[in-house]
């Protein structure tokens, strides 16, 4: 999933400031969390009290798209939406964001969200990790179906380095407040430790020993471009 946060309304407010009628557009696709129909609702009454708050009267709707990384189904889902409408704000990743731009031109449109990383979700904790840079060579199959391009901070192809200490990694995971400060570290485990475990576990350890050359960058060169889907 393409794990998002919310920007703060200062930032949407400032985008918006031009305009009197926007359409809050949500996605229903991979966004986490989610953002489809009811957070549109609830994201179209916050920016309109906000706005009120601040002596400016914008009109917001709310729609939502099934995904708006896909131009088909944007278009065909946006456009009975937008009569009367200046700007669209979305909801959707940087991807949806885009494919809007792209699929009417002649629209505003503005993210409501940061868009942060791919990544796998632990629903029990609430917490979301990041998994895959989309490197465009994956090497799970040699690794244990543990990404070190991901989880490795240096990104190593063979590790681990001198820096795991106990199957911890000496490079801990950053939480960072609004404004970007780091306000808590947090201990993670080594991906190359976790990765010999595994293949360990496995009987496969013959794949931890083989060499990895340094990654070909020339796979993962962007911007990318798939033919033929
Ligand atoms: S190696 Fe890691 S970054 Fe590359 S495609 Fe596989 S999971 Fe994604
Ligand atoms: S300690 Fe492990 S995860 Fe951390 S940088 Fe070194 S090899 Fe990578």
């Amino acid at each position: 999933m393409i794990v998002t946060k919310e920007k703060p309304v200062e930032e949407i407010l400032e985008y918006l400031a031009p305009y009197k009628n926007v359409l809050v557009l949500g996605c229903d696709g991979c966004t986490q969390p989610p953002r489809g129909l009811k957070q549109a609702k609830m994201y179209a009454m916050l920016i309109e009290m906000a706005a009120k708050l601040r002596h400016k009267d914008i009109k917001c709707r709310a729609a939502t798209v099934a995904m708006q990384c896909d131009n088909y189904l944007c278009s065909s889902t946006v456009h009975p939406q937008l009569e009367g409408v200046d700007a669209v704000l979305s909801l959707a990743c940087g991807i949806g964001v885009q494919t809007f731009a792209e699929v009417f031109p002649d629209v505003p449109v503005y993210p409501g969200q940061d868009t942060v990383f791919a990544g796998s979700q632990e629903r029990e904790n609430g917490k979301l990790y990041e998994r895959c840079k989309a490197c465009g060579d994956c090497l799970l199959g040699e690794t244990g179906g543990i990404c070190p391009v991901t989880a490795c901070a240096k990104g190593l192809m063979n590790g681990p380095c001198g820096g795991c200490v106990e199957g911890k990694c000496e490079v801990p995971y950053e939480i960072r407040d609004e404004k970007g400060e780091v306000i808590k570290m947090i201990e993670r485990d080594c991906a190359w430790y976790r990765i010999y475990e595994r293949l360990k576990k496995l009987g496969r350890l013959d794949l931890y020993r083989k060499y990895r050359s340094p990654r070909d960058r020339a796979v993962s060169a962007w911007p990318r471009l798939l033919e033929g889907v």
